[in-house]
Parts: C-alpha cells; structure tokens; sequence
C-alpha cells in the first residue's frame, strides 16, 4: 500500500530523518520504536503530510504523492492519524466528533454518518457515551473515540502515534485491546510505542529507529529474540 523511498526531513540544519526507506504492505502491523528524539514522530508526520519532507518519496498504491498531491484531506482520511493527545473537538459530542470528518470529507450524508459513527463506536466499546463530551471522559475513553473516528474515515492505514502514552496505567490495556482487535481484523497499522510486550505479540514488522534513521527491522520474533545490531540491543535491554 505504501512505500517509504529516501525520505529526509529537516527542521533548518537540524537532519531528523536520513534516508528513510520501507514499504508497508496490506495487512501488516508496523511498530516503529526507538528513544526519544529518534525521528519517529516525525516519520508519522511525514507520511501523513503534518510536516513537508524535504526529500525522498511516499508511494501511496502506486502514485507518488510528492508529486500528485491528492486532496490532503481525502489523504489522511485513507491514511488516518491517531495522536498521543487525541485530539478530540473538545466542543462536540462523542458523536460528532464521530460524524464531522465523514459529513465534510467524505461529503456523506448525516443519517449514513451517524449510522457509521456508531458501528465504530460500538467497535471500541463507546457506544454509551455518545452523548458525552470529552471532558467527561477518562483518557482510555478519549482514545477509543478518536480511534472510532479514524476508523469512521474508512481509513486503509491506520498510523498511531504513543497511542498510549499520555494515559494512565490502568487505562493503557482497554486501548491496547480495541488495538489487537483492528490488528487481528487485518487492518494495516503503523504504530510508535513503548509499549514492547505488544509490539512483540501484535506486530510483524518491528522498525528501530535511531538519530533519524533505521538502525534495524525485521520481524518481532527476531528483533526482540536475537537483535543484530549492539545498539538495538543496548535500547531494548532498558525494557526488561
Ligand atoms: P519522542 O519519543 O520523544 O516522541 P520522537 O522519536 O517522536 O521522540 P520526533 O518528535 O520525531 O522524535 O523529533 C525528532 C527530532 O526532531 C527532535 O530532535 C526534535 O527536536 C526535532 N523536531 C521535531 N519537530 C520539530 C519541529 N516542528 N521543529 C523543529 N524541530 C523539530
Ligand atoms: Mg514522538
């Protein structure tokens, strides 16, 4: 589906991303992991066009879209963004926030919207909040609405970036399952996390990612199992 070639990202002189290459295929569940500052973020940004790359190209199904640049908005509702901070409209219902995407991007109709929004909703187990605003919601809650929301943009890849990451202990495993269950119904995922015991269970392609670039990939079993490079090993052993 996708293809990553040479792609460079710099903020002035500040190189965050060297020649990034890697293809994501249909289906696959991709963790990108690395320490802070590695790039990864950045990479999300890029292949989601938040940011410009600077170099480099990102095949979507056969069509560069450096060069013919697709609608941004009908893009990243096929290449969707799940964000740390989830990014919620904090003024709309669960709901709306469910059905604003697909009303102005997808120009679908409200009752199709709303029949859409729900099923997603249902999907992560916020059908009962559909009323709510964000505010009244724990951040495990916030999450699984912004997920439902991605997924009611019919996205064909799903990018997440720390989905996790800003929520407290307890709530990390109710979004780390409606994840596992998108992964096991074969949607194609692009995930940066810490999170290593689900990268290794629910991924087949690892990514590490260090000072901009990718040090090694390969599959969970022999990235976490049998790491080639010393400084694969080095970060991983932080996390036993
Ligand atoms: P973390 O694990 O902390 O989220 P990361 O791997 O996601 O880290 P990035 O956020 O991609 O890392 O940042 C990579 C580098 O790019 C950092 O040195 C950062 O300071 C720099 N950077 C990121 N965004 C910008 C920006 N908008 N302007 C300037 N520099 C930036
Ligand atoms: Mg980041």
């Amino acid at each position: 589906i996708l293809e990553i070639r040479h792609l460079s990202k710099a903020f002035g002189k500040n190189v965050v991303l060297r020649d990034i290459d890697f293809s994501v295929k249909q289906g696959d569940v991709t963790c990108i992991i690395g320490a802070s500052g590695s790039g990864k973020s950045t990479l999300l940004r890029c292949i989601n066009f938040l940011e410009e790359p600077t170099a480099g190209d990102i095949i979507y199904h056969g069509k560069n879209m450096m060069e013919e640049r697709m609608n941004e908005a009908a893009y990243r509702a096929k290449v969707g963004m799940v964000f740390q901070s989830f990014n919620l409209f904090n003024n709309m219902t669960v709901l709306q926030n469910c059905m604003v995407g697909q009303e102005k991007v997808l120009k679908k109709d409200k009752e199709t919207a709303r029949k859409n929004a729900m099923y997603f909703l249902d999907k992560v187990g916020m059908a009962p909040y559909i009323n709510a605003k964000p505010r009244q919601l724990s951040g495990g809650q916030k999450q699984r609405v912004a997920i439902a929301r991605a997924l009611a943009m019919e996205p064909e890849v799903l990018l997440f970036d720390e989905p996790t990451s800003a929520l407290d202990p307890q709530m990390v495993g109710e979004v780390l399952a409606v994840m596992r269950k998108l992964a096991d119904e074969g949607l194609t995922m692009m995930i940066v996390t810490h999170e290593m015991a689900f990268a290794r269970d629910v991924s087949n392609h690892v990514v590490y990612m260090a000072g901009g670039v990718i040090v090694e990939e390969g599959e969970p079993k022999q990235i976490f199992g049998n790491p080639q490079s010393a400084q694969t090993k080095e970060f991983l052993s932080r996390f036993v």
